[in-house]
Formats: structure tokens, sequence, C-alpha cells
């Protein structure tokens, strides 16, 4: 039964000509999947349309050739044959009762063109602003340009509303939309009637809103997505964004805000806490009768009633928390909030993105697999034959092990060598910025220790003898790793010349409350996550004077993937770390290291009283190994198979760890695959080397945004054809 008091998350309303049932709004988000994995997509959102959410939207969809940003992995709706894949995606999201929506995005100055080699167009030319410097430039769009634009809006547009799509959304945010750039004044230098005044910079929004109701006869729902503040002095701040939302309050059915830059925006809890924008979107609802959605990284119901009932937010914008949880609403309607899985904020998915392979994310396994391999964030599989099962270790990786195959059935024994579940997180959230990630353990916790088939044993570290005894048919161990105390990484994969008399410490030493707290500490990181920056706080809040060194050109390179890298740089100089990049230890003495530039060799003494080493992880797999030399006992003791999972197979982040565990309870009583790939894909189908033929513009006739002349190649059978031969290119709707 719900809880009376999130009744108002309930209340249906109006966007424009459409209702939503509820107040959740998934915002748009990336996936890693975009037009290369449409069916995994497909997938991943009707699992939030089960999940209760009223509005589901897609990620960003590219409109035009002319506009795309290769290297990352988004949507296409470049012509009527990306309509078929887009249909499927707007059948999945509607198919509870959601409103379906798409964001159509033209990227301008953010779009290098490298696969359509396109020249770029941009409201004011100049280089591409992109997160990789590409040397590309952007030509300045002249009047019959911005007429093609707001043409290939229209197509796009109409083309979303074949494809079934209830809402619209426009987007102009986090730097990447060209709506923001014609309105800020730094990428908008023009002197014509687009350039100069707010209102000259809001025509082009003006004129598109205007196509898009006529060319859908109002039968769609309209959003605006903007950033809040842009900083900056000629920036599109947040006193410009409410000027421009006071006059012209009816644009949109919809106002969607969000933060700045995308690095604002999607900040991860280390730096910013639930609700982070509150400040910059209180007070625009009273500038326009429409209603406005925002996020925050919101998991509470409490929080999302707060920002309803003092007036800060008709909708409750989402989207990692839809992420973490897709059935977050269904949830909080059926009274069972303790079984929230709440965003921990790590940002893993973003990384997914950021490196154009597949979004993951660290609280929900099943993220991006439902389709590739059939797993339901909530649904689990039925059980196999098998009865018993022990897990040795109750990390990250045995938890979520333990919850799953609980969840399936089996009698599950979980043993812990310590006093508490959670291994590496309960370690880690007691690390400066990181409480939000003990969540990884709370949530499982709370979730196996009502179910009567999972015992769980503490303070018992498991002996071969031990685990041979248990009688258990299947065993997980799941002992995770150590920090190693020496160089060996990346850059160094033999030790180093080592005076015995310098102390040198780990970061597992620290976690247990050891190592110095005062005096010169050298910090090596190799590692290039968090960590390294993590325990420099931590040392610099000890009283540390803290050398960080680091082979890399900057600090904690690796969370430019989960867009923290500035943060974190910015966060240890304020602090007083001293940076020393490119560097790196070739001899540790007694009282100081010897540092070599990895450009040049060139060496330089650096004098400390302590070293700590965050450099590799080495499994701690010792009990797998001596089980393995006992195998030919297993079968006197029942025992059927004996793996290794998580990071005592191979040290990684947190979200390898519970995909690790996830994988293994999905795995269970599963046939082997053998040497065939465990996950399905979408293979491109062939093209036929034919010319190409206009059928599929309006009339027949060749438009401005038709594909080009010559034979056309487009292996586009990832939006045709899924595994299984069922054909994408059969739409329900059909094109007029
Ligand atoms: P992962 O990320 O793979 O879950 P962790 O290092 O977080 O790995 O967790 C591993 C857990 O296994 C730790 O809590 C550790 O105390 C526990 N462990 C290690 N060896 C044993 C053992 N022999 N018996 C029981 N628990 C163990
Ligand atoms: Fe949240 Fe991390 Fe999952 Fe992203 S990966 S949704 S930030 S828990």
């Amino acid at each position: 039964m719900r809880d009376p008091r999130y009744d108002i998350l309930f209340q249906p309303l109006q966007i424009g000509p459409k209702t939503a049932k509820n107040r959740f709004y998934q915002v748009p988000h990336c996936n890693g999947g975009g037009y290369r994995d449409p069916s995994a997509v497909v997938e991943m959102r009707r699992t939030k349309a089960e999940g209760g959410w009223g509005v589901i939207f897609t990620e960003q969809t590219e409109i035009h050739p002319t506009s795309e940003i290769t290297p990352f992995i988004e949507q296409h709706l470049w012509d009527d044959r990306d309509i078929p894949a887009l249909a499927r995606m707007a059948d999945a999201m509607k198919s509870h009762g959601a409103l379906a929506g798409i964001q159509l995005a033209y990227s301008g100055i953010n779009g290098p063109n490298l696969y359509s080699r396109e020249v770029p167009l941009a409201v004011s030319g100049g280089p591409i602003l992109t997160f990789t410097s590409d040397p590309v430039q952007a030509r300045t769009m002249d009047k019959s340009d911005i007429r093609d634009l707001r043409r290939w809006f229209r197509n796009a547009i109409r083309r979303s509303q074949t494809a079934g799509f209830d809402l619209i959304c426009l987007y102009g945010a986090h730097g990447f939309g060209i709506f923001q750039h014609f309105l800020s004044r730094s990428t908008n230098l023009r002197t014509d009637e687009y350039g100069g005044s707010l209102e000259n910079r809001a025509r082009f929004i003006r004129e598109v809103v205007e196509d898009a109701r006529e060319e859908t006869k109002g039968e769609l729902a309209i959003s605006l997505r903007l950033s809040l503040h842009e900083a900056g002095k000629l920036g599109f701040s947040n006193a410009e964004v409410r000027d421009f939302i006071a006059m012209h309050g009816d644009l949109p059915d919809i106002w969607d805000l969000a933060h700045g830059t995308w690095e604002q925006c999607s900040g991860t809890s280390r730096f910013k806490p639930e609700a982070a924008q509150e400040d910059l979107v209180r007070g625009i609802k009273a500038l326009t009768a429409k209603p406005v959605v925002g996020v925050g990284r919101f998991t509470s119901p409490d929080e999302m009633v707060r920002q309803i009932r003092t007036g800060i937010l008709d909708f409750i914008g989402a989207a990692r928390p839809s992420i973490a949880d897709p059935f977050l609403p269904l949830k909080i309607d059926q009274g069972r909030t303790e079984d929230i899985r709440e965003c921990i904020g790590c940002n893993i998915c973003v990384s997914g993105d950021m490196t154009h392979s597949i979004s993951r994310c660290t609280q929900n396994p099943a993220f991006m697999e439902e389709w590739r391999k059939g797993w339901h964030p909530e649904r689990p599989r039925p059980k196999g034959p098998s009865e018993s099962i022990l897990i040795v270790g109750a990390g990250p990786t045995g938890l979520e092990a333990a919850h799953q195959l609980g969840l399936r059935g089996y009698q599950v024994t979980l043993a812990e060598a310590t006093k508490s579940l959670g291994g590496r997180v309960t370690l880690e959230r007691k690390l400066p910025g990181l409480a939000a990630w003990g969540r990884v353990a709370d949530y499982r916790t709370g979730q196996i220790a009502p179910m009567p088939n999972v015992q769980t044993y503490l303070d018992s570290r498991l002996t071969v003898e031990d685990v041979l005894n248990m009688g258990a048919q299947h065993i997980a161990i799941a002992t995770g790793a150590q920090w190693r105390r020496d160089v060996i990484a990346r850059l160094h994969l033999a030790p180093i010349p080592t005076d015995p008399a310098m102390p040198i410490w780990t970061p597992d030493d620290l976690m247990a409350g050891k190592g110095p707290s005062q005096g010169r500490v050298m910090l090596y990181d190799d590692d290039h996550f968090y960590l390294g920056s993590v325990l420099a706080e931590l040392l610099v809040s000890r009283g540390c004077d803290v050398q960080f060194v680091t082979p890399a050109v900057k600090v904690a390179e690796w969370t430019e993937n989960t867009l923290e890298q500035a943060t974190i740089q910015r966060r240890l100089m304020e602090i007083g770390v001293t940076l020393h990049t490119s560097m790196a230890p070739e001899r540790i003495g007694r009282t100081e290291v010897t540092l070599g530039c990895t450009w040049t060799g060139r060496e330089t003494i650096l004098p400390c009283d302590a070293v700590l080493m965050v450099t590799s992880r080495t499994p701690d797999d010792a009990l797998y190994h001596a089980l393995k030399t006992r195998k030919s006992e297993w079968q006197t003791h029942g025992i059927t198979s004996i793996k290794r999972i998580g990071d005592a197979a191979a040290p990684g982040p947190i979200a390898w760890a519970t995909y690790a565990g996830r994988r293994y309870a999905e795995e269970l009583d599963q046939p082997d695959p053998g040497d065939t790939l465990s996950f399905r894909r979408e293979i491109a189908e062939l093209a036929p080397l034919q010319a190409y033929s206009f059928r599929n513009t309006p009339g027949g006739k060749r438009g401005a945004d038709s594909p080009p002349l010559h034979g056309e190649t487009h292996a586009c059978g990832a939006a045709r054809r899924g595994r299984h031969g069922e054909s994408l290119t059969t739409p329900t709707r059909r094109p007029p």
C-alpha cells in the first residue's frame, strides 16, 4: 500500500496535448548503445515502462548528418530508414502507459562530424568544442543554412510522430544543443536578426517550436531542455535563463531544466548532493504557466515530495536514479521504499558513453543486459536443478550473487571473514566523499536479511577444510583482492630498487586506519581512477604534506569518463596537494624518492618520509587455488563446481564486481555456451550494391537532407533486423 504522503507523486499531469500518468519523468540519457545496439536500448527502456515511469525519453537523437558526435554513439534520425528502430523504442516506452519522448539534437559547434565528414554548421563558426579537441572548425550558418536547419527539424519531428512518439524534446542543454548555442552570447556572435538581443537570440527556438506545432498539428507535446546556468562572462547565465523564460513562458509545453555543463548536471555524489540544482531552478515555476521538470539524482520520495510541495518542480526528472532502479516509481507506489536500489552517484554509467562501449551500472547490473543477456532488474530467472551454494566473501560480488541466487530460490550460505558485510565497500564508504557508495552494501544486505533461504555467517574466514565440509554443491570464491605494496601497475612492470627503511603503505593500510598522519608523503598513482585522489584528501585531513606523483599528464586521468577529472584536479590543488604529473618513481631511498620524467627520463629528487602506492591489486585467490589442488576430493564432498568471481578473479571497479556476482547467479544451472558468445549482439546487414533510390523522400524527390548521390553503402541492418531475424523494417506505422 502506498504511503499517502507520496500520493502527490502519482497525480496525472498535463503536458500540452498529452497527459502523463504521474510525475516520474525519465529525462533523456545516453547509454553507450544508441544506434549500434537498438534492441538493447529498446529493452532497457521497456523496463522503465514496466517500472512505472510516467514519461520516458530516448537519448540524444541526431537529426542530420551535418551534425554528429562520433565517436559517441547516440541515436540517428537521419532519414526514414531510422524510423523502424525508433518506432520499436516508442512502442516499448508506451507499453505500460508512459508517454514516449524523443530528444532531437543538432550539435552545431559540438559536432565534429568525424563519421559523416560533412562540414559542421554552427550558429557562429569556430573550433569544434569537444572533449577531445578535434582539429576541426565549423562554419557559420548563413540564412539559407538556417532555413535548411528548420526544415531538417521539421523532417525529424514528422518522423518522430510517424514513429509514435508523444513528446519532442528540443535539446539545448549541457552546451551540446544548437538551441543553447543560439541563446548564449558566447556561441552566438551573429549580427543579423538571430544575434544580439535576447529576443533575437531566441528567434530560432520560436521558429522551430512554431514549425513543430504546425507539422504535428499540435498533437505532440514540445519540451525545451535548457541549461540552467552557463558559466563565463558571455554565458547564458541563470539570470538570462529566467529572463528568457519570463519572455517566452508559453513557448514549450514543458520546461526541462538541467544544470550547466554535463559535468555540472551529472556531478558525482563525491562532489554533489541530491537536489544540487535547487538554487538555480527555484522560482522559475513562477515565471511560466507550463510545468517544470528538473533533475537532482533524486532517490528519496520525501525529497521528491518536497520539491513539488514547495513549488520548485512539477515533475521529478531522473536519469541515473532510473538506471539504478527502473522500478523506482512502482516501488514507491507499492509502499516498498526500502526496496529502492538507490543510485550511488558514481557515474560508471556515464563512462559507458564516454568510452563508446556500452553503459553499465554499479547498482543495477542488468542495465543494458536486458536484451543482450535476458537479465531483468527485478524478475529473477527460475531456479534450476541444483540446491545449495556456498559463497565465500561478502563484498559486492558475493552480496550480489547471494541476493540473486536467493531470489532464484537456492539454499545460499554466505560466509564472510570480517565482522561486517560489504567487503571493499565497507571500507571505501568511510573515505572522504564516498559515503553514498555504501548503498551497494546496504541495498543488498537489506534484501537478503529477510530471505529464509540465505544464511549469512560473519567472522568466518573459511579454510579449505571448511569449504570442503560445508556440503554445498556449488562454491563461489568471492574473496576479493589486495592492493600491491610496490610500483607494479601500468608504467612499471617490474619492481624498482627500494630501501627497506622507507615506510611504504597501501590503500588497504590507510583504509584500516594505519599509515602516516604527518610528514611528507609521496603518493604514487598509477591506477588513474578515483582512489589516489581520495586518499590524497584523507592524508591532507590527517595533517600530511602530500606529493602526488603520476605518470599521466593529469591526475586521476580515467575520471574524465566519470566527468570528475577537472573537479578532482581543482580539489587537490585547492587543498594544497603538490602535483608531479608525467613523473614516476625510479628508486626509493631511505629519505627520498628519485623521480623520472616519463618523457625525457630526467631525474629529480623528492625528499619524503613515507610512500603510498596506489598502483594495482592482486587477487586474493589462495583459497581457490588450494581447493583446486584438492579437486579429486570434490565429488566425495558433493561438490559439482568451484569458481572464483569478482575481484578474486580479476580486480576491477565495484560495477565489475556486482556484474560478476550477477553473472554467476544468472548462469548457475544454465547450459554452458561453450565457444559461442554469452550475449546477443546486433550485426549490421550488408546493404545491396545498388544505386540509392530516393523513394524515401517525400514525393520521391531529392531533398536538401537526402543521403548521398552515389551507391549508398549504409550497412544499417542494426536498425533493420534483430538477431532472431525479426524485421525492424516492418513498422507498425508506415511513413505517410
Ligand atoms: P569483491 O569486490 O569481489 O566483492 P571484496 O574485496 O570487496 O571483493 O570482498 C571480498 C570479501 O571476501 C572481503 O569482505 C573479505 O573479508 C572476504 N574474504 C576473503 N577471504 C575470505 C575467506 N577465506 N572466508 C570468508 N571471507 C573471506
Ligand atoms: Fe548511479 Fe552509478 Fe548506476 Fe550511474 S552507474 S546510475 S551513477 S549507481
